[in-house]
């Protein structure tokens, strides 16, 4: 076994000595057997939540009444989860009630997909009761037990499946897909803040226009909020042929300029909930938009959309514009700028406070700098501070009311 898993040695080996087993479960057992880059790492035992607290010095219960205790060892913090089965999904949602077992395959048996379903031990011996190695290999996704009855007690489950596509560039079985023919809409009754979290994964994955098919055959999308009520988006938005992965700014920035007049930005974002950062991200990548849709890509344009920026960017226009830019050159452009942050400016605010002893602080320093930092980057004035000084003397500050 190679890093991560190594670090969960110890984490193993008390449980052994305790008389309990444990395996790697889910996701890190799938990506490791796809030459995936392993996420988090879980982790199943026998051992009782109560057993690993007791033999274990430094634990946190962060899901103590699913069975989930967070185990701090030498540094590293691992989610160890005591073998369980679920109860009843009541009105589709997750089921409050659990019970704990005593076998792995009845643990790995409440797991929705055969890929998802694998345990592996600290030698790296596989435990695979429902064939998830062969399906993985086949680049198939199937279901452990019947599609229509898991999806039907989680809905959730269907788009982890597309989800899964876009990650692992698979292909669902005929049952998967006629499952969710049928059962999408029951969809609606799952959070929005679950879909979003799917939904984010997905957008964000290689292989997005397979997964944008998957939605379509599936019909998946129907079910989807935005989507369902306007179904000539998802069209839209599968004509694209995405050659990179968008990060979800990137993506909600796209879909709303191929469509611009029937949905906003900020429905999107109310809907789906989404967190302030993706909110700033794409107000961003809109007023960059803005600024590249009267000057192209200026200075000012490059300034103000920032160099880590830009390749995404350029990806962007040309996806929706149809464009072939390179951005090779506009990095060079970029660098080539004669600031590229505020901080680079020769002067501050505290500057112009001394320039002009006679006014109070206020809006006008900010608008100042502002100025300022447009004209040094149009190179109309040297970042130079007595340059700076003796234009900006001439300058008459407003009178604020
Ligand atoms: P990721 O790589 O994004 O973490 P993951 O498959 O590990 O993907 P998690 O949400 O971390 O997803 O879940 C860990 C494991 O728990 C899954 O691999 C699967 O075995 C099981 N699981 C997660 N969500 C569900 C669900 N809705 N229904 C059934 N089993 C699930
Ligand atoms: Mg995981």
């Amino acid at each position: 076994l190679k890093e991560p898993f190594i670090q969960a040695g110890n984490i193993f080996n008390v449980l052994n000595e305790n008389g309990f087993e444990c395996y790697f479960v889910g996701g890190s057992v799938r990506d490791y057997l796809s030459n995936q880059p392993i996420g988090d790492i879980d982790i199943a035992t026998n051992a009782k939540p109560e057993d690993m607290q007791r033999i274990f010095p430094k634990t946190v219960p962060v899901g103590i009444e699913h069975g989930t205790v967070l185990i701090i060892d030498q540094g590293n913090a691992f989610e160890v989860t005591t073998y369980r089965t679920e109860g009843e999904y009541k009105d589709f949602r997750r089921p409050n009630k659990v019970s704990f077992v005593d076998n792995i395959t009845i643990d790995l048996s409440r797991r929705d997909f055969t890929m998802n379903a694998m345990a592996m031990d600290f030698e790296g011996n596989i435990v695979d009761p429902f064939n998830g190695q062969n399906d993985l290999d086949n680049k198939i996704i199937r279901t452990v037990r019947d599609p229509f009855d898991r999806f039907n007690e989680d809905p959730l489950r269907m788009l982890r499946g597309v989800r899964f596509v876009s990650q692992l560039n698979l292909q669902m079985n005929d049952k998967v897909k006629e499952a969710i023919q049928e059962q999408h809409h029951l969809l609606k009754n799952i959070s929005v803040e679950r879909i979003s979290d799917e939904l984010i994964k997905l957008f964000s994955r290689t292989y997005i226009n397979k997964a944008l098919c998957t939605m379509e055959e599936s019909m998946i999308y129907l079910s989807l909020p935005i989507f369902s009520e306007y179904p000539k988006l998802f069209k839209r938005v599968k004509e694209i042929n995405f050659t990179q992965h968008l990060n979800h700014a990137g993506m909600i920035f796209a879909l709303f300029h191929l469509l611009q007049k029937n949905v906003s930005v900020n429905e999107w974002i109310q809907t789906y909930k989404l967190s302030n950062v993706i909110k700033r991200q794409v107000t961003h990548l809109v007023n960059c938009y803005e600024c590249y849709r009267v000057e192209g890509f200026s200075k000012t344009m490059l300034y103000e959309l920032g160099q880590l920026e830009l390749e995404n960017f350029v990806y962007l226009i040309n996806l929706i514009e149809n464009k072939s830019h390179k951005h090779e050159p506009l990095n060079h452009l970029y660098e080539d700028l004669p600031i590229h942050s505020r901080n680079e400016l020769a002067v501050s605010g505290q500057d112009l406070i001394k320039w002009f002893p006679n006014e109070r602080k206020g809006k006008w320093v900010g608008d100042y700098l502002k100025e300022i930092e447009h004209l040094v980057i149009k190179e109309r004035l040297p970042n130079n501070y007595h340059a700076i000084e003796s234009t900006v003397k001439q300058w008459k500050v407003p009178k604020e009311n």
